[in-house]
């Protein structure tokens, strides 16, 4: 038996929705299948505006137009995240400005934001990690009180609740993908939440390449002409027909992979209580979406005894990511290892276990019990 890291879930209207989405000869964006994939998702999570684009990183990056980044601004982000994030404001000239994490989720220390605060801050840009909710409220807090705009990475936290709302929800704005490796996808995909009433009309100009082809869509005007900066942000009608299958099943897709979340605390409570090794901890507040599993082991030795018996079983965990701030690029911004150590220490013996769909359906058993061999060959 293979366990793969990733794989992608099959609903069963796939294919039968594609072939509408074609069919139809509308396929660019905006149209019948985005239609309805943007009434879902308010309609499931109470999202205020949403716009469907190419990625998550083209959302992250179509927010840093809407904010308004521009050079020399400093945006305050974890140091643990991936590429994108930071992309999205240093391609319009902005300083990233990197914050420690915090070991129980990995998320941005919340804690030592304001520390980091100077005039020239504009943007507090947190990612929720493996699907749970950073603290989101105390962000809005700080950044209240000093008139910063705050973009959420939600990335990873389709279906995620904070306080009893939807992650995404709370912030200024906030970047979601649908790429392969989420727990939805449009094979690649994302979508924009803008959440500030003042923004959507520019929102919309901007997705359409600094247009106002929506007021034409709409009937309010009957030709269309540059109004404003903007890009191409659109998500094919095409693949937004997969999107719409995979998120009319997200309850029964969530109550599958909620069984991995639960093997895996299984599992791995007991090496966490005799000090071994660390879990994510999900905060009271939050619920999870169920996205993903990763485990901090005490030494980088053993992470990699670990992931290598799993090899051997045809099982793939992998290594999370590598910190941003002492990355090639990072270290252009003056940045040196030692500026964070808890990040730089917990991203090296960081594992992600194998966590997708079926896996909740076909193999989970199988995963475990060689996990189990391995902890024990490791550790007793
Ligand atoms: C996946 C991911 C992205 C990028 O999303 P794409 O759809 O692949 O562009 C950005 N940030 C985080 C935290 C991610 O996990």
């Amino acid at each position: 038996m293979i366990i793969p890291f990733n794989k992608v879930y099959n609903t069963g209207k796939e294919e039968e929705y594609l072939l509408e989405a074609y069919r139809s000869g509308r396929h660019c964006g905006n149209h019948t299948f985005c239609q309805k994939v943007i009434s879902l998702m308010k309609k499931k999570h109470g999202f205020n505006e949403v716009f469907l684009v190419p990625s998550g990183t083209a959302a992250l990056e179509m927010g840093a137009v809407l904010a308004g980044i521009q050079p020399g601004d400093e945006v305050i982000l974890p140091s643990y995240t991936f590429s994108s994030t930071v992309n999205a404001v240093i391609l319009f000239g902005a300083i990233p400005v990197f914050c420690e994490i915090e070991k129980e989720t990995m998320n941005i220390d919340a804690s030592k934001i304001e520390a980091l605060i100077t005039p020239k801050t504009k943007m507090i840009l947190p990612i929720d990690y493996a699907g749970v909710s950073c603290d989101i409220d105390t962000i809005m807090e700080i950044a209240g009180s000093h008139n910063l705009i705050v973009m959420q990475d939600c990335a990873q936290s389709y279906g995620s609740y904070y306080k009893g709302k939807a992650c995404g929800t709370q912030a200024h704005l906030a970047a979601f993908s649908f790429h392969e490796t989420k727990n939805f996808s449009a094979g690649e995909g994302g979508a924009l939440v803008v959440n500030k009433k003042e923004w959507i009309q520019r929102a919309h100009f901007t997705q359409e390449k600094g247009t106002d082809r929506s007021l034409v869509l709409k009937g309010v005007k009957s030709k269309y002409s540059w109004v404003d900066k903007g890009s191409s942000y659109l998500l094919s009608d095409i693949l937004a027909s997969v999107l719409y299958a995979q998120l009319s099943e997200e309850d029964k897709m969530k109550a599958i992979r909620s069984r991995i979340t639960n093997a895996y605390f299984d599992l791995f409570s007991d090496y966490q209580k005799a000090g071994k090794l660390s879990i994510f901890k999900i905060p009271d507040e939050v619920e999870i979406n169920h996205h993903a599993f990763w485990v901090i082991f005490d030494s980088i030795e053993n992470a990699e005894l670990f992931m290598a018996g799993l090899r051997e079983k045809n099982i793939y965990a992998y290594i999370g990511y590598m910190p941003l701030h002492s990355a090639p690029k990072g270290l252009e911004y003056g940045y040196k290892k030692e500026d964070l150590p808890l990040t730089e220490d917990l991203g090296n013996k960081i594992v992600r276990l194998p966590f997708y769909t079926e896996l909740g359906e076909n193999g989970l058993e199988y995963c475990v019990e060689e996990m189990r061999k391995q902890l024990k060959r490791i550790y007793e």
